[in-house]
């Protein structure tokens, strides 16, 4: 069934695999990372990643910018980061939890359990050996919340409203957003949910690439579809207030990047 055949990620461009859009949040309850992208674990053993991934998108494992060294480089202490909120836990998300292995790993629950115990097709995608230094795992289901008309989740007590888990499963059977307060507004950060910006613009644009690797890469077509729906409604009717942005896009990772210089 296509839909339930989803094994990795697969058939991309190279630089589509080299980075992964991580945030990382000042908080009142320590530092806060959305994602860790690969790891020094990766680097040291990138044969973990398994070759079907590696010969096809041959990722740039380099040290420098794993999300640690990034930590390091802004001038704070890995140490200090004490909660990991993860979109999902792809090979190219997850690679480096134990660069912060005193960290709460907070997961939306379908998505640990999958992660934990992979049937075949999804074996792939989820690399064991990322998390066997046994991560302080947080596995969040909903429980009434909403957040901008989408369920969700506050997965850090101390946070209140100004972090949530967003549910938007398709992707991966339990991928999710991260938004996040700012000064400035609302982001959400919508991982693998799209890899192409004008996806949620409206009207939608996608090429014929993108379009065949999210459906390689999906778990499910129908929730993924609906949910990337509810993104572009979002966009369109509060783009005002939200800025939407997808893992793997090169522009709004660059623009991130440097505003934070
Ligand atoms: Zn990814």
């Amino acid at each position: 069934m296509e839909d339930d055949s989803s094994p990795v990620l697969a058939g991309s461009s190279r630089r589509r695999a080299s980075f992964a859009h991580c945030l990382l949040i000042e908080s009142s309850d320590g530092l806060v990372l959305v994602d860790t992208g690969f790891g020094t674990g990766d680097i040291a053993d990138p044969k973990r990643l398994g070759q079907p991934f590696r010969a096809m998108m041959r990722p740039e494992l380099n040290e420098s910018e794993t999300a640690v060294s990034q930590v390091r480089a802004m001038g704070r202490d890995p140490a200090d980061v004490r909660h990991i909120v993860v979109t999902h836990l792809d090979l190219d998300h997850a690679g480096g939890l134990s660069d912060f292995p005193q960290a709460k790993v907070h997961v939306f629950a379908p998505e640990l359990e999958i992660a934990q115990n992979p049937p075949l097709v999804e074996k792939a995608r989820y690399i064991q050996e990322q998390w066997a230094h046994g991560p302080d795992w947080v596995s969040h289901a909903v429980d009434g919340d909403t957040w901008f008309g989408f369920e969700s989740v506050k997965p850090i007590d101390g946070l209140g409203d100004d972090v949530a888990l967003v549910p938007l499963v398709g992707h991966s059977k339990g991928h999710s957003g991260v938004a996040v307060r700012g000064s400035g507004g609302w982001m959400l950060h919508c991982g693998d949910a799209y890899f192409f910006n004008a996806e949620v613009e409206t009207p939608r644009r996608v090429t014929p690439g993108f379009r065949a690797f999210e459906n390689i890469t999906q778990w499910k077509r129908g929730p993924r579809m609906r949910n990337l729906e509810r993104l572009q409604e979002l966009r369109r009717d509060h783009g005002s207030e939200v800025e939407l942005f997808c893992s793997h896009d090169p522009e709004t990772f660059d623009a991130h990047a440097h505003s934070a210089e």
